[in-house]
């Protein structure tokens, strides 16, 4: 069998923990490697030889999957608040509402902000569901969240997981055949990988002395009032001071964008390809600007809707009228969505900079791996870029209309 657990491959885990949730003698637990990264770790002793966790494995275990998209949407939420509070353009949270607006008991599990650390969490409500908002872009822990799911669904509930596409991978081969009368409803974000807490536990510690102040939360991509596309990380203390870094001028989206920190798995994941694992997925309308400007939504966040079967289709015609947007073609959407065709590959100074990582300063780290912009960058993000060329495709679509009416 494949995976991690029969050859300690580190690409051959995920990090889900699947196995360990599923081994009923608590023979493996997950630790934490030197590079930050969980894996499953194995007490002989308690063994008993049932090879359940080689089952459960996402990596050993060849998932079906769906085929072309069904459906494909661009668009934002209407509510200005919840696109505010949402990295995209919340379509998750109009996906979730209608979720809890069908009939019977229902719950959604997805990611939770912890200060930094991540957990994967269920809400039973849609007030509940609003801490699963926003990307945190370090792995989560799954706890127990797979086998309280199996026991959810046994009991009839309806439940959405919320996830990577290796952590609904996980899911679906923990949960194994079983079809649960289709109460599972999958949602999967496009995923270039996930990178190590190492480096993130340094950067906060830097903060946290700059300010002399812990950190209370930490908003990965704060909109900052329409800046959807400039990543703008805000850190806010416990004292109430605040931070807030330009993703061109913030080393944490330098490095982890240059694919140096990544989960050894995640530069060969195999659902980064076109056919996806999960019933819907969600990411970043990216080229808004370029192919459907009309969604641009003067940079408050666009998000890219991709319905993989017929039950994420009937999800998102519910959302639809919390959405404004319209449908796209997958051929379109794709050219701008790397993580939908292929892995990210071989990062050959990952290496070197993992060694730097573990005996380097954060600042000389930063100083030898972080990318500063260049000029044109900065002009192209500060003074004449995607909003301003939104905005003349708006004026001349607005003229053209003018004088074709004019002619009438
Ligand atoms: C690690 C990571 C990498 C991503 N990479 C890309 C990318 O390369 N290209 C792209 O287009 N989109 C990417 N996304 C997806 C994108 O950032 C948005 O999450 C997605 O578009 C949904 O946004 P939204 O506005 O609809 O809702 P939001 O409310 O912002 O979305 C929240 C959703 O993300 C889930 N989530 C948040 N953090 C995590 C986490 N740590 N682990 C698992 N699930 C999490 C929540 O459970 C919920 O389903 C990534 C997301 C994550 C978490």
């Amino acid at each position: 069998m494949k995976g991690y657990l029969s050859s300690q491959k580190k690409v051959e885990c995920f990090g889900c923990g699947a196995c360990v949730q599923v081994c009923n003698q608590n023979a493996l637990s997950m630790m934490e490697d030197d590079e930050g990264f969980v894996y499953p770790a194995f007490d002989a002793e308690k063994c008993c030889g049932c090879e359940a966790c080689l089952r459960a494995c996402p990596y050993g275990n060849e998932l079906p999957r769906e085929g072309a998209p069904i459906a494909v949407f661009g668009g934002h939420h209407k509510n200005a608040s919840i696109l505010e509070d949402s990295t995209s353009g919340g379509a998750f949270s109009a996906l979730v509402e209608a979720w809890f607006l069908r009939e019977g008991n229902r719950a959604v599990w997805g990611a939770a902000s912890h200060g930094i650390d991540v957990r994967h969490e269920c809400a039973l409500n849609f007030e509940e569901s609003v801490r699963f908002r926003k990307s945190k872009y370090c792995q989560s822990d799954m706890g127990s969240a797979y086998a309280d799911i199996r026991l959810q669904l046994k009991a009839g509930t309806f439940v959405l997981f919320s996830g990577t596409p290796c952590q609904v991978a996980g899911l679906r081969s923990f949960l194994g055949p079983r079809a649960y009368g289709g109460r599972l409803l999958t949602v999967e974000v496009v995923c270039e990988g996930v990178p190590t807490p190492l480096y993130l536990r340094k950067y906060i510690e830097r903060l946290e002395s700059g300010h002399g102040s812990k950190l209370a939360e930490l908003d990965y991509r704060y909109k900052d009032g329409r800046r959807w596309d400039f990543q703008v990380m805000l850190a806010t203390f416990e004292d109430g001071q605040y931070c807030k870094v330009d993703r061109w001028f913030n080393p944490f989206w330098s490095i982890w964008l240059q694919h140096l920190m990544s989960r050894p798995s995640c530069y060969c994941c195999p659902f980064a390809a076109p056919d996806r694992i999960a019933d819907v997925t969600l990411g970043d309308l990216w080229g808004v600007h370029l192919y459907c400007p009309d969604l641009y939504s003067r940079n408050a966040g666009a998000s890219l809707v991709v319905c993989n079967t017929e039950a994420g289709v009937s999800l998102l015609n519910d959302a639809r009228s919390f959405l404004e947007g319209r449908n796209l073609e997958f051929a379109d959407a794709r050219r701008y969505q790397g993580p939908m065709r292929r892995p990210v590959g071989e990062v050959l100074s990952r290496e070197a900079f993992m060694h730097d990582l573990l005996t380097l300063d954060i600042d000389d780290l930063e100083k030898k791996w972080a990318k500063r912009p260049s000029l044109k960058l900065l002009w192209c993000k500060y003074i004449w870029g995607n909003r301003q060329k939104v905005a003349l495709w708006n004026l001349r679509r607005a003229l053209v209309s003018k004088v074709k009416k004019g002619g009438d």
